[in-house]
């Protein structure tokens, strides 16, 4: 998977360090993980508090370089435990959930990292602020004392995810936020082209993931 991305990468005339994988474990077998920590990987993603707390909690104790990113939505009732497992938060997507980080923040003293995630498809179904609620957002993440490193998006399926990613690349643009999570298994090579971060991969670096 490193080689594909760096493979990208100098295709993009891109250097390959501006890119980092983020390995998405959800429903994978414990084997699996521990064989992508042996060999060194210790970025990870997850998409559940809960599910990630059970995976998490004793590998992190060993692990002080792990580094573990929330892809999935949260809740505000979540948003302590959340803070307190994960190094980074990609989801943040309304100013309820940027209050209650704040918060939490407050009482724990760990202070947020954050990804703002924006619903560029304008999808009902899916997480994320309205594009044109994303500066808004950015903001006021940002006064509560939110470390806001960047956005995120999940392109609709069966849409160019072109289009997305270079409207995810404009609007950090505008923002001044250089963090660009974007591109899965099936399209992270379009999304480094189009200037991601942070490329999440789940099935093509574990395999299919098992139903939950
Ligand atoms: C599951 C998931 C991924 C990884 O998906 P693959 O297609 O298996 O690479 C990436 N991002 C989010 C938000 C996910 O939920």
């Amino acid at each position: 998977m490193r080689a594909r991305i760096d493979a990208a990468c100098h295709a993009a005339g891109r250097d390959p360090g501006s890119v980092a994988l983020t390995a998405v474990s959800k429903t994978q077998p414990p084997d699996a993980i521990d064989a992508i920590l042996a060999a060194g990987h210790r970025v990870f993603g997850e998409n559940r508090v809960q599910e990630a707390q059970g995976r998490w909690r004793e590998r992190r104790a060993g692990l002080p370089d792990l580094e573990l990113r929330l892809i999935g939505p949260l809740q505000t009732n979540k948003a302590a435990e959340a803070l307190e497992l994960f190094d980074v938060i990609e989801t943040l997507d309304r100013e309820k959930l940027a209050r209650t980080l704040a918060s939490a923040a407050e009482a724990s003293g760990k202070t947020p990292r954050v990804l703002v995630q924006v619903n560029t498809g304008a999808e009902s179904q899916k997480a994320g602020v309205a594009t044109d609620g994303a500066g808004a957002l950015i903001a006021r993440a940002r006064d509560f004392g939110l470390i806001v490193e960047g956005l995120m998006c999940i392109p609709p399926v069966g849409d160019d995810p072109g289009r997305h990613f270079d409207l995810l690349a404009e609007l950090a643009r505008r923002n001044g936020l250089d963090g660009l999570s974007m591109g899965m298994s099936a399209d992270f090579e379009t999304a480094i082209a189009r200037g991601a971060t942070h490329v999440r991969v789940g099935s093509a670096l574990f395999g299919e993931r098992i139903a939950r």
